[in-house]
Order: C-alpha cells, then sequence, then structure tokens
C-alpha cells in the first residue's frame, strides 16, 4: 500500500468500479418491441420448453455471480457484507477485464451455511457460474460442496481453488527444473484454512505423498483432538509438534497463514533448491531477502507484484469460468482444475511476450526459477487456460454443448 496515496485510491473508487451495458440497440420502436414486451415473451416461451435455451437467449452463459458474506475478506478479516463490497466489485472488474465475463458482486448479510445455501440456490437462475469469495472457513467448505450438489451450474470457492491451481502449476515447473520426483518430494503446508486445505488436496492429487500441515497450534498429528473434518483427514504420525520441527529437510514451504510464521533457520534447514511460497497478504510469511540471506538455491514465490513468480489469483479464476462458461458446463471438475494447472505450467516454458515484458520493466524475463509461472498481463493465459478447461469439461461430459472444436475455440478465444 506504501506506493499507493489514500486520496488516489478513494478517487479511483468514487461511485463503484462497474456499471452496466447494453449488448443490443434500443433506440426505435421497433426495437423496443424486441427488446421488451411484445418481442421478449417468444424467448420465455422457448425457455419455458426447454431451459438449456437460457444459455441461448439470456445473459445467463456470460454472467457469474460473485458472492460474498464479508467473513474472511482479503487480509482483512471480517469486515461484513458492506465493507468487502469494494473488494466483490474488483473482483468483477477482473473477471471482464481478463476474460470478458459478465459479473455482479452480490454480498450477503447472512451468514450461517444454511442460509448462504438457500440464498445462492434462489438467485441461481440468474446466472452462469457462482464464484464465491472471502467465506471463512471452515463454513466455505460445507457451503460449496452444499451448492455443488443443489446446483447445475458451476460453483467455484476462489480463495480455495485458484490458489491452489496457480501453486499447482508453479509446483509441476520445479519439480521439472530441479530434477525431483513428486512422489518423493515432502511438502509443508503452513496454514490449515480455505487456502491451505484446497492446496493440500489438489497436491495429493498430483501425486504428492508427503505432506505435513500446520495451523496456528502447529502440526496436524493424530495426537491432535481438536481437529475439525476439514483438517483431519491430513493428521499424520508424526512426532513433530512446530513448524520449526516439520520443516526440516522439506522441498516445499507453502505459507497460507501468517506474516513472518518462517524465519531463515528454518529455511536452512530445507532440503536442496526449496520451493518457499509465502502467500500470506499483504506480508509474506518470510521476505525474498530474507531467504536470499539464508541460502541462494529457493525459488521463491509470493503473492505480491513486486517480486518474481507472484501466485496471483487473476492467473485462473476468469480463464477457468470463461472456459466453463462457453461450454455451459454444469460444474468444475477436478479434471478441469488441474487442466488449467497443466495449461499455466506449459505457458510458462513459452517465450513472453514482449508486451509482458514491457509492462513489468524486465528485457530477460525467461522460463526458470525466477519464472515459474505465467505473469498476468499474459494474454495467452485466457486463450491455454480457458481452451484446456473447456476441452476437460466437454471430454468429462459436464459440457451443456453438444460440440466442441477445441483449435476453434482457441481461434475464437485470441479474437
Ligand atoms: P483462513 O481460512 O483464515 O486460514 C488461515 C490459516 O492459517 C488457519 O488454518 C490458521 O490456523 C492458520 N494460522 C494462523 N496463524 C498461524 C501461524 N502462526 N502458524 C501457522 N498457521 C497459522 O485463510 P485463507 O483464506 O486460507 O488465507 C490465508 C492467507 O493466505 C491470507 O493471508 C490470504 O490473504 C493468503 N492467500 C493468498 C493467496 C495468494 O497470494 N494467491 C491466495 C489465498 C490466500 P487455525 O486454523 O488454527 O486458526
Ligand atoms: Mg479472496
Amino acid at each position: 500500500m506504501s506506493e499507493l496515496k489514500k486520496e488516489e485510491v478513494l478517487a479511483y473508487h468514487k461511485k463503484g468500479k462497474i456499471g452496466i451495458d447494453l449488448t443490443k440497440p434500443c433506440d426505435t420502436q421497433h426495437e423496443l418491441s424486441l427488446a421488451y414486451t411484445p418481442g421478449v415473451a417468444i424467448p420465455c416461451l422457448e425457455i419455458a420448453k426447454d431451459e438449456n435455451l437460457s444459455f441461448e437467449y439470456t445473459n445467463r452463459s456470460n454472467l457469474v455471480a460473485v458472492i460474498s458474506d464479508g467473513t474472511a475478506v482479503l487480509g482483512l478479516g471480517n469486515i461484513g457484507p458492506l465493507a468487502s463490497k469494494p473488494v466483490m466489485e474488483g473482483k468483477s472488474v477482473l473477471f471482464k477485464k481478463f476474460a470478458n465475463v459478465d459479473a455482479f458482486d452480490i454480498e450477503l448479510d447472512v451468514h450461517t451455511v444454511d442460509e448462504i445455501v438457500t440464498t445462492c440456490k434462489a438467485i441461481s437462475p440468474t446466472f452462469g457460474g457462482i464464484n464465491l469469495e472471502d467465506i471463512k472457513a471452515p463454513q466455505c467448505f460445507e457451503i460449496e460442496k452444499k451448492l455443488q450438489e443443489v446446483l447445475d451450474i458451476p460453483v467455484f470457492h476462489d480463495d480455495q481453488h485458484g490458489t491452489a491451481i496457480i501453486t499447482t502449476a508453479g509446483l509441476m515447473n520445479v519439480l521439472e527444473l530441479t530434477g525431483k520426483k513428486v512422489e518423493e518430494i515432502k511438502i509443508v503446508v503452513n496454514g490449515a484454512g480455505a487456502a491451505g486445505i484446497s492446496c493440500a488436496k489438489m497436491y495429493k492429487r498430483l501425486g504428492v505423498k508427503n505432506i505435513v500441515m500446520c495451523d496456528s497450534r502447529g502440526v496436524l498429528s493424530k495426537e491432535r483432538t481438536d481437529l475439525n473434518d476439514y483438517k483431519a483427514p491430513f493428521a499424520i504420525d508424526t512426532e513433530a509438534k512446530t513448524l520449526d520441527d516439520a520443516i526440516e529437510n522439506a522441498d516445499m514451504f507453502l505459507g497460507l497463514s501468517v506474516a513472518g510464521a518462517l524465519s531463515k533457520e528454518m529455511v536452512a534447514k530445507m532440503a536442496p533448491e526449496p520451493i518457499i511460497f509465502a502467500l500470506a497478504n499483504p506480508v509474506p510469511e518470510i521476505l525474498p531477502s530474507e531467504v536470499m540471506e539464508a541460502r541462494d538455491d529457493a525459488i521463491m514465490g509470493t503473492g505480491r507484484s513486486d517480486y518474481p513468480n507472484q501466485i496471483n489469483n487473476v492467473l485462473g479464476f476468469p480463464f477457468i469460468f470463461r472456459g466453463a462458461l462457453d461450454v455451459h458446463a454444469k460444474k468444475i471438475t477436478e479434471g478441469m482444475k488441474m487442466a488449467a494447472a497443466k495449461a499455466l505450467a506449459t505457458l510458462a516454458k513459452e517465450p513472453v511476450p514482449d508486451y509482458v515484458k514491457t509492462a513489468y520493466h524486465n528485457d530477460s524475463i525467461t522460463y526458470g526459477k525466477e519464472h515459474i509461472i505465467p505473469l498476468p498481463f499474459n494474454k495467452e493465459a485466457l486463450v491455454w487456460v480457458a481452451s484446456a478447461v473447456a476441452k476437460a469439461a466437454f471430454e468429462e461430459g459436464v459440457a451443456r454443448v453438444e460440440h466442441y472444436d477445441h483449435e476453434q475455440y482457441k481461434e475464437q478465444l485470441r479474437c
């Protein structure tokens, strides 16, 4: 925040950041009768006969609800639904800017699992997808699960899965760069909340066998009697009690906890060429400069744009929804998420376009330890990720569209 001036930020936010635009002309009496009564009755009756036509004759196939109850907003905590609105508007801005997906922010002044599920279900006919945002753990897990059971549109809690997809992409490339084997590495996940648990699940699906998780009370071990249903599956038989015990010989530290949780001494105890993703916002678990003081073979990523390897969720959610919406997907499957991660990992190895280098004032960005994931302004991310997600949806049978032409869709995304 230091380089931003409060007045500038507030001026930027005056009257909000997003509005509504028309996609069809409405300037004549004829166009008025097409847009509204009597013409509008015709698509209504078509949809009443076949609800799949709602994707054809309404804006549903390009419309996402960004839903929050304001209980876990950025690093700001439980600031409530109204104060969360600038963040949710911002999320909608990113949907539009990066993937041309229309999104409404909907802040809910209800907080129980059942109230949130009932409300989301009630408004679901309006939307082609639901992006849950900044809802606190463990409620967020249950809300997402229940909504996925009752709705036939994608429901995606970005704080969980966006982070998992992007860090998985980074992990895939680091494994390749260091020659380590996925089934042999040890990962310490510090933070067993929304993001940490989802990341650990995805790493398991990738083939990681050795994962040690820690929360604010230390290692999730079988001895612990205080673990909720979401933490318990990660409890392991171990003597390790603290992060300091667990970090010994770890190949990866994933921080989704709080500022300053990882020390230089802990970094020094990690395995050769360790990955350190310190993602606590706005101040990470450890700064890249401190890691460098401890050792020079680490591969570092943070949530911030002022350091290399930014783990920024904007690399995921706009494109994942773009792909899912374009095939009228009923859900976002594990296969679609893994396809998104692979697409990001592969794109990072491609030459970085000049406009991206210019945007970062860096001519020498190229695949390697300081560039393991694509940069947010790389326009190819839309093409690669959305098409990978759409293809996976089609192949897994969760797309409503009957035909899917991968190359043609990629071309369409490029235009
Ligand atoms: P969350 O659901 O509130 O979970 C936070 C977790 O951190 C909890 O499990 C908590 O333990 C644990 N924790 C707190 N203090 C700790 C400590 N000293 N040592 C170890 N664990 C500790 O939050 P979240 O949504 O997962 O996000 C966590 C952090 O990651 C936030 O700062 C968020 O902004 C950041 N984040 C960054 C990105 C990104 O950069 N792309 C993406 C997602 C999240 P208890 O369970 O015991 O309370
Ligand atoms: Mg969030």
